[in-house]
């Protein structure tokens, strides 16, 4: 188990915030988890898991515990004619995971390439992408129950999957339990989702295979998302909001080139960047933070922003859409 003492988490947040932390912890194996989930210190302190921190803000130093999983690794633990079953390690990169499937053939995953962050996460936030979420693959989540520290295998029914949504996100169970393990099911006869984005047209005369549909993702994405290395980011900052049918009838009088997507009889979804756009809000700043300037769903780090500047231009786009709009948006990244 690795322990490190005053730790910065600049390389931990994507947003690039240079936040410290009392200790950092990293366990590689089930074990050491055990033993951290024993231990009466740890218990003593505040403490938060995270994964690679690309969907986390700090809002200032943390004086606690930040716990981080070194459990990687992939194993083919059932396979069939038709189908494969993968137990990822909840520290693997997502996106050689994602690689791995793709190169051996196995479908499911792909238009989630290049998406930051860990496998474990990938099972909290459910994912997802042009016409993909993770939830579409995921068979088994394997976690620790940190009040008890007993294991639970939950089942994709189990897990509550719905809109970047989960189980393990439902307030009464946030940070209680500590993934190691994510078993997927990918394909072997995939059907590849080629009408979202623009991965047809970027695919052009070409075959559609698993790896073209995986470079047509990856190229797209780098044309329109700030790199996190470059810029700090942390991708879309709110979720895009559910109104009812009636409200946005309304709305649509005032708005009529206003997006929206069916959810079910009575709801609708709008997009979160139609409202920010509307608003006139691409490129305002606070601080260090700004809206970014292609992408209004983006809020960056100019490059000495605090967290503060973020959640406080955050807070001030929310103001400014409910006003206009009267919709309430709600981030989806956590606030630490
Ligand atoms: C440029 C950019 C583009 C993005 N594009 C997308 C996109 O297209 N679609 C999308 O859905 N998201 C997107 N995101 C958001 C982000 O990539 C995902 O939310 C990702 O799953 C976060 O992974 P992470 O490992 O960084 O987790 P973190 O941000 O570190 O943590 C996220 C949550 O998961 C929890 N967690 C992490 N690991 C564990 C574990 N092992 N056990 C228990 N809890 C854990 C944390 O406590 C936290 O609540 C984007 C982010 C960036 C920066």
């Amino acid at each position: 188990m690795r322990i490190e003492q005053n730790y910065s988490l600049l390389k931990h947040n994507t947003f690039g915030l240079n936040v410290k932390t009392g200790y950092f912890v990293e366990y590689d194996n089930e074990a050491d988890l055990q033993r951290l989930l024993r231990d009466e210190y740890f218990f003593s302190q505040q403490f938060w898991h995270i994964g690679q921190g690309s969907n986390l803000l700090f809002l200032g130093d943390f004086d606690g515990v930040i716990v981080h999983s070194a459990i990687r690794g992939i194993e083919k633990v059932e396979e069939t004619e038709d189908f494969v079953w993968l137990k990822a390690g909840a520290g693997m990169d997502w996106d050689s995971f994602v690689d791995h499937c793709v190169q051996n053939g196995w479908g499911g995953l792909e238009n989630l390439s290049l998406i930051p962050g860990e496998v474990g996460a990938s099972a909290v936030q459910n994912i997802g992408a042009y016409g993909a979420e993770a939830a579409d693959c995921i068979e088994e989540v394997h976690a620790y129950f940190i009040e008890t520290g007993e294991k639970r295998i939950f089942s994709k029914t189990e897990c509550k999957y719905a809109y970047r949504f989960s189980f393990f996100k439902q307030p009464e169970n946030r940070g209680k339990y500590y993934i190691t393990h994510v078993v997927y099911k990918l394909s072997k006869h995939p059907e590849l989702r080629l009408d979202y984005g623009n991965i047809r047209e970027c695919i052009g005369a070409g075959a559609a295979t698993l790896e073209t549909v995986r470079a047509a993702v990856i190229s797209i994405r780098k044309a329109k998302l700030p790199d996190p290395a470059e810029t700090g980011n942390a991708g879309s900052f709110f979720v895009n909001p559910y109104i009812n049918k009636e409200y946005y009838e309304n709305l649509k009088k005032r708005y009529p080139d206003m997006p929206h997507y069916p959810v079910d009889e009575k709801m609708v979804k709008v997009p979160a960047a139609w409202l920010i756009d509307r608003c006139g809000l691409k490129g305002k700043t606070k601080g260090g933070a700004a809206v970014h300037e292609k992408q209004s769903l983006v809020i960056i780090n100019r490059g000495n922003a605090s967290g503060k500047d973020i959640a406080d231009l955050a807070a001030e786009i929310c103001r400014i859409v409910k006003k206009k709009f009267a919709v309430e948006l709600q981030p989806e990244v956590n606030y630490i």
